[in-house]
């Protein structure tokens, strides 16, 4: 049987389920919390063909019909309001109703994609995550945040709209390129680090994770969703400006202006510009005072032992430290002008802060 995590949000709360083998039982796990025996499917052109067979069958199992199953483009570009319109026009087209539910079989493109339209739709239909990415089921899977990218920035239109269920089966994590599942662990090191026992188990066996061993991989989705359900719970729409969803941003001030100076070419995934920027995050609380000066460099050694970049200097170019200063200064989580961080002093122990100064941030990036 699969592991149950519940995430607390009371007549709103949801399980989220771990384990190998749930696609061929998705018809009788999800069969309860539907309100009606029918769905669309959303997915992505690589995924659908490896995995839709399997769910299609699980589904059937329990007499769940499927009215549709929609196939977008894999990659960021889908995240796009054109393709938020053509997905809505097909849902309707196909006959859902409000007691249809929207299955999400993807990664995070797909799910935050899928979710906004569910969100939408009739003014919002049950929405069901099934991620096949490391990094949809250990982070944007559960929590509720969906959403489409518009020029000015990534995720910039969008809802909250929490599933039903997630259904994290393991088994998909077979088919994924161990880039993306590489990139993907980049988050279970984040939760890690905001946790605390859960950083020393991914220094003892987050690299049999990221090699693809499946108890290893299991550990990590199931303790990184424990972590993020706790984290949502308290904190559903991340109102709080210092704690609850807001730690989970370590890593990401830096991380988001890497990614966007990269320009989400595939050149520096997601979780890669995580990476560097967990290294950044430590190294910048070692400059403060606020951890030891010994910490970054284990920071560093645990990412590299996983085949991550931590540092600038392990990405595949160059980048212009007042572009990333420029892009920091301006991230949609700043409030009242000023660059929030989260820093470390021990694992299990990060807060916020924007008390950082620029010129620290400018002498990290330019390595002084
Ligand atoms: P993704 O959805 O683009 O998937 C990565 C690639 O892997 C794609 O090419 C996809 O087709 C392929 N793929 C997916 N599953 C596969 C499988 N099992 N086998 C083979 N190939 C597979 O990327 P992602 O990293 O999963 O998600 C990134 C997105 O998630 C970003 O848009 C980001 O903004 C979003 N995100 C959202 C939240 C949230 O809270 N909603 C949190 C973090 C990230
Ligand atoms: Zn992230």
């Amino acid at each position: 049987p699969p592991r149950r995590l519940p995430v607390g949000l009371g007549d709103r709360g949801y399980e989220v389920l771990v384990g190998p083998g749930l696609l061929a039982r998705a018809g009788g796990l999800i069969g309860p919390v539907l309100p009606a025996r029918r769905v669309v499917i959303v997915t992505d052109e690589s995924v659908g063909p490896i995995h839709l067979p399997t769910l299609r069958a699980g589904l059937a199992a329990a007499d769940i019909a499927i009215l549709a199953e929609i196939a977008v483009p894999p990659g960021e570009a889908s995240k796009d309001f054109s393709r938020l319109h053509g997905l809505l026009e097909a849902m309707l087209g196909a006959g859902v109703d409000r007691r249809t539910a929207v299955v999400a079989l993807g990664g995070g493109v797909v799910g935050d994609l899928a979710g906004f339209a569910a969100a939408v739709a009739m003014r919002g239909l049950p929405f069901v995550q099934v991620p096949t990415t490391l990094l949809a089921q250990v982070d944007s899977s559960v929590g509720g945040k969906t959403g489409v990218n518009l020029k000015a920035g990534k995720n910039l239109a969008g809802a909250f709209h929490q599933p039903r269920i997630v259904l994290a089966d393991t088994d998909t994590l077979a088919t994924l390129p161990a880039r993306e599942l590489r990139a993907g662990y980049a988050e279970v090191a984040k939760h890690g680090l905001l946790q605390g026992p859960l950083w020393e188990w991914c220094e003892a066996h987050g690299a049999r994770a990221v090699a693809g061993e499946a108890d290893a991989l299991t550990h990590a989705v199931l303790e990184s969703c424990r972590l993020k359900a706790a984290v949502v719970a308290a904190d559903e729409r991340e109102e709080s400006a210092e704690g609850g969803r807001a730690l989970l941003n370590l890593g990401h001030t830096f991380g988001h202006a890497i990614e966007a100076e990269a320009g989400f070419d595939g050149s520096v995934l997601h979780g890669e510009a995580v990476g560097v920027g967990l290294g950044l995050a430590a190294a910048l609380s070692a400059r403060l005072g606020h951890c030891s000066q010994e910490w970054p460099s284990r920071v560093i050694a645990h990412l590299a032992a996983c085949g991550l970049p931590a540092r600038m200097a392990d990405l595949p170019r160059g980048f212009s430290v007042d572009a990333l200063l420029g892009r920091m200064a301006k991230d949609k989580k700043n409030r009242d002008g000023r660059m929030r961080f989260v820093l470390m002093r021990a694992p299990g122990d990060c807060f916020t802060s924007s008390e950082v100064p620029a010129e620290e941030v400018a002498r990290l990036l330019r390595d002084e």
